[in-house]
């Protein structure tokens, strides 16, 4: 684990890159992309930059955005293949995981270790981002982050602290994002289109998921649910949703909280958010899922009453623990 010069021998090696994300990215899965395609392209590598889903429109304000593809050539050969911000394959697409290809396959990531298929592992999940572990790599290697590296690894640090408010945020967090500051990163840019750039659709989404707020095991454990029906009747689509459940978490006494969404398809996405003791990645893995102890997810073929179910008696379990 942590084997920094490994991987930069690696980098100094190789020609040709994939650089890739999980599904449904987010700000730290696009911004870590984006941060290292920037600097492996400066170091004279061909690179190729992948997601699956694309850039969401809120992130596409990001310097490189327009690089990103979302089919893979399974023709195209690569030297190495960096995963970052996910470890498994599978998390990032079904024709990635096909691919014959890729080289060397590393992973960079801050979430706890899960089964990987890659070779060459910099996972620190002391790491408040993914875009953080990037910036610790860039630093080994002697390589500093110009205005454009640093909007994108700011907004990685963003994202994942809920803009510096998250257990996850600490002294060495404001170090890294004055530092990225004094580089070009610009706070309000971000801020506008991560946080002040909804679609009106989002507010009326969240009127109708609101609606459904559940408050349960003694207050300790809310819910709330966005269905297809919520997407129809609003026009939003269902990435808008993506922070919803840090709506439930929001009330006094809630320890767990919960946001279900039908993604139409026969399968729920159960997004765990936690206070301050259970650990909801725990939760999350038992269940095929993952994450982090305050944040984690899972996705499950299941009615959503069976799977309000399962959680709440996993819910249940923890509280008691
Ligand atoms: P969210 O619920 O906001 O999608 O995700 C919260 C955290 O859990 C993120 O760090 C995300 O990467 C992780 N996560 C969400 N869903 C899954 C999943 O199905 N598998 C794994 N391994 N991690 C997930």
């Amino acid at each position: 684990m942590n084997d920094y010069a490994g991987i930069i021998d690696r980098l100094k090696g190789a020609g040709r890159f994939l650089v890739a994300s999980h599904y449904s990215p987010d700000g730290d899965g696009i911004g870590s992309t984006l941060a290292l395609g920037n600097v492996l392209s400066k170091m004279g590598k061909d690179v190729v930059l992948y997601n699956r889903d694309g850039v969401p429109a809120n992130l596409r304000f990001l310097p490189g955005a327009d690089r990103v593809v979302s089919r893979l050539d399974q023709d195209q050969e690569f030297d190495m293949t960096i995963m970052v911000d996910c470890a498994q394959s599978l998390r990032v697409s079904d024709e990635f995981a096909a691919h014959k290809k890729l080289g060397t396959i590393a992973c960079i990531d801050h979430h706890m270790l899960e089964k990987t298929e890659a070779e060459v592992l910099l996972l620190d999940p002391t790491a408040a981002s993914a875009g953080e572990v990037v910036m610790r790599l860039m630093k080994r290697a002697g390589l500093e982050a110009d205005a454009d590296v640093a909007q994108c690894i700011y907004t990685t640090l963003v994202v994942d602290t809920g803009f510096f408010k998250y257990s996850s945020t600490n002294a060495h967090v404001f170090e890294l994002a004055a530092e990225l500051v004094k580089a070009g990163a610009e706070p309000w840019e971000v801020a506008k289109h991560m946080d002040e750039s909804y679609p009106a659709s989002r507010m009326k989404l969240l009127a109708r998921s609101l609606s459904t707020l559940e408050i349960d095991l003694g207050g300790r454990y809310a819910t709330m649910e966005v269905s297809q029906d919520m997407l129809a009747a609003t026009g939003a689509t269902m990435e808008v949703s993506d922070e919803f459940a840090t709506f439930p978490r929001s009330i006094q006494d809630v320890e767990v909280a919960a946001l279900f969404r039908d993604l139409g398809d026969g399968a729920i996405k159960v997004s765990l958010r936690s206070k301050d003791i259970v650990d909801v990645s725990a939760l999350a893995r038992s269940m095929g899922g993952g994450g982090h102890a305050r944040a984690s997810g899972v996705r499950m073929r299941a009615t959503m009453a069976e799977a309000k179910l399962r959680i709440k008696t996993a819910v249940e379990h923890a509280l008691k623990g």
